[in-house]
């Protein structure tokens, strides 16, 4: 009787071959470096569902590090064979704020990479040692010179494919305002004056249209994620 076969899925064992090979070039070079042909196809095939950023070095011990699933875990990760230290990598958290006064929002132009030269509410990166209001306030404060009073958490969007959580508050415009080292420009838009066909960021769009169907409500916060990006879409 012929020994019963498990049904494995093609596809599937395609998939962890093409990563495997992406993530462990040297593990697998006794087999031979791929050539160019190959690794456009390994890199194509699995561009859109790995999201992890490349590293090389451990930063305790400086050896290479490589892609390996330790034990009693089910992903890979970046892990030293020298040290065993094993570098976690997770989404990082963009904060931002919509600045209104006198029923017009605050944008900013950029000044820099990515989408230089569009419009985008002002947000960036938290930083460690402030809370995701204070870090709204920063970048406000940073970007458009502007104090704001931060209100309460209206918008989370999650940006899968580029490791990212964008997270925006109302907000009170205080001050005057003026261009911050990255930004081109600052601006108070009226509502039908705001230029969406210039926004730097997807995640801007879907803030500012729930920012205006609220009406000043507060209800909750709206969410969505953003699983692949569209060749068509900005960031
Ligand atoms: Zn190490």
């Amino acid at each position: 009787m012929a020994a019963a076969v498990p049904e494995i899925c093609g596809f599937s064992c395609c998939l962890v071959l093409l990563r495997s090979l992406r993530g462990n070039w040297k593990i697998h070079s006794q087999y031979g470096t791929p050539g160019p042909f190959l690794r456009w196809v390994i890199n194509h095939a699995t561009r859109s569902w790995i999201t992890y950023t490349s590293m090389k070095y451990c930063s305790s011990c400086a050896t290479e590090v490589a892609r390996n699933i330790p034990k009693g875990d089910t992903r890979e990760r970046w892990v030293c064979g020298n040290c065993g230290v094993v570098h976690y990598q997770n989404p990082k958290i963009v904060v931002g704020c919509i600045p209104e006064r006198d029923g017009k929002i605050l944008l900013c132009k950029r000044a820099i990479e990515p989408r230089r030269g569009f419009w985008t509410a002002p947000a960036g990166f938290m930083e460690l040692g402030e809370s995701i209001a204070e870090g709204a306030a920063r970048e406000t404060l940073e970007e458009a010179c502007a104090k704001v009073e931060i209100g309460h958490l209206f918008a989370s969007v999650d940006v899968v494919y580029a490791g990212q959580l964008h997270l925006f508050f109302k907000a009170k415009l205080l001050s005057d305002f003026a261009a911050g080292d990255e930004s081109l420009d600052v601006k108070l838009f009226e509502v039908d004056d705001i230029p969406w066909n210039d926004l730097a960021f997807t995640s801007n769009r879907f803030a500012l249209e729930k920012y205006i169907g609220d009406a000043g409500r507060d209800n909750g916060v709206h969410m969505c994620a953003i699983k692949k990006k569209r060749e068509s879409d900005p960031i």
